[in-house]
């Protein structure tokens, strides 16, 4: 992708200091999903990242992981798994407990969701601790799935996250 459309992506977040709560500087990306271009742009960031890595799932983080994975999903014509923050899944769960910038919390995946060796890609908007993604990971082998990689619009670099993701590749598109 062009680097201008990459910049022109970067500038359209939005930082909100303090939220959800002091000293968090919040990463909000609701202006590049309301501009249909920029939208588009994101959406093929994470295409073109795809495209030959023979994938048979894409997973999803609760909730922005959503907006860009079932994206994803649908144009490459795979199937899309949602993980979610605990009690939001209706059907028999595997639970991976985690720590986040502001907070601890649990995440849980179907105990159907993949089948073993599936090649599964994760996605989420944004990597920071790399708690969350970490725990989807867990998820993700706990169930059998071969994890090719995880990939973020945004990372923030200064969190390390993608050391607590090790040894599973990370590709982010817009870093600060
Ligand atoms: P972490 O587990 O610390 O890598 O946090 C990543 C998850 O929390 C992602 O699902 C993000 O959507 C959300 N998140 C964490 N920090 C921020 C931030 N500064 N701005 C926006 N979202 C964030």
């Amino acid at each position: 992708m062009a680097l201008g459309r990459v910049e022109e992506l970067r500038a359209a977040v939005r930082d909100v200091p303090d939220f959800p709560k002091r000293g968090i500087v919040f990463k909000d990306i609701t202006p590049v999903l309301s501009d249909p271009v920029l939208f588009r742009a994101s959406v093929d960031l994470f295409l073109e990242r795809c495209r030959g890595l023979k994938i048979d799932k894409i997973v999803g983080i609760d909730a922005r992981g959503f907006l860009f994975g079932s994206a994803v999903a649908y144009e490459l014509g795979v199937g899309f798994v949602p993980i979610r923050k605990r009690g939001k899944l209706p059907y028999r769960t595997e639970i991976a407990k985690y720590s986040l910038e502001y907070g601890d919390a649990e995440m849980e995946m179907h105990v159907d969701a993949m089948s073993a060796g599936e090649r599964i890609v994760l996605v989420d908007d944004l990597l920071a601790t790399g708690g969350t993604s970490a725990a989807a990971a867990v998820l993700i082998r706990k169930a059998g799935g071969h994890l090719l990689e995880a990939q973020f619009l945004i990372e923030l670099e200064s969190l390390h996250g993608r050391k607590r993701l090790q040894p599973t590749p990370v590709t982010a598109f817009l870093k600060y």
